[in-house]
């Protein structure tokens, strides 16, 4: 005769399923997410995104327990979110999309003063890269703000309400901001830092401006440069004029 089994059998039965299931998920999440990274073709962008933001921080926690390093997980949501945001941010006309920078990319000796709402006012010193990749943004009609932390972030959107968010920052910044944006409805992307700090910091600009501009039509100076040029009048002849 087959006894029925303990409530504390079930219970052990369901626990193991539950802490096989998390830990399938967790490994199939950084796996799948780490060999995404920087390729066109994304497998299960959606899903992994899903559960790398559900357990974001005990996927961290053992992370760091194993002597990892824990970045890998917003590094994999900075990936997953620029893909996913990519095309809806491409679609947002110029007047309403917004740039954030860091402070972090200043020169040392910047001499910008600080608004409360607005962020860093850049004077355009040209000691670092801000101030030509503003001058650029503003060409194409988009207003940029040079924040202080993410949380500066998140208050800069919900002030100026834009419909697309382009930024730079910090692996864990950008990863928690374009969460927090891209959970609104509102289509952000980004470019990391190629050194994470809080000063002296740098950016790839070329990178970065490639991605902000997606899906913006080419500024006038641009359209020019690129015109083919027209070619000289060859000198006319004595026959030529002859003819004519
Ligand atoms: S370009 Fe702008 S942000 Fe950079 S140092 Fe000059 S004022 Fe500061």
């Amino acid at each position: 005769m087959i006894l029925p089994a303990s409530p504390y059998f079930w219970l052990s039965v369901i626990t193991i399923g539950a802490t096989a299931t998390f830990f399938s998920l967790i490994g199939f999440a950084l796996f799948v997410g780490k060999r995404n990274i920087d390729r066109d073709r994304k497998s299960f962008p959606k899903f992994t995104l899903a559960i790398i933001t559900t357990f974001y921080n005990p996927i961290r926690l053992l992370l760091r327990k194993f002597g990892k390093d824990d970045r890998i997980v917003q590094r994999i949501g900075v990936d997953l979110y620029n893909h996913l945001a990519e095309e809806r941010y491409s679609k947002v006309p110029a007047g309403e999309r917004i740039v954030v920078i860091p402070h972090c990319l200043r020169d040392i000796n910047c001499p910008a003063k600080t608004d409360p709402i607005a962020g860093i006012l850049c004077v355009k010193c040209n000691k670092c890269g801000i101030g030509p990749f503003i001058t650029k943004a503003e060409e194409h009609g988009v207003k940029t703000y040079v924040v202080n932390g993410s949380s500066f972030v998140k208050r800069v959107v919900i002030h100026y309400q834009p419909k697309g968010v382009y930024g730079v920052a910090c692996t864990r910044d950008l990863f928690e901001v374009e969460h927090a944006i891209n959970s609104r409805g509102i289509p952000m992307v980004g470019n990391l830092l190629m050194r994470d700090g809080c000063v002296g910091t740098d950016v790839d600009w070329d990178s970065a401006m490639k991605k902000f501009t997606i899906g913006l039509p080419p500024i006038p100076s641009e359209m020019a440069e690129a015109a083919p040029e027209t070619p000289a009048v060859e000198p006319a002849t004595a026959e030529t004029e002859a003819e004519a």
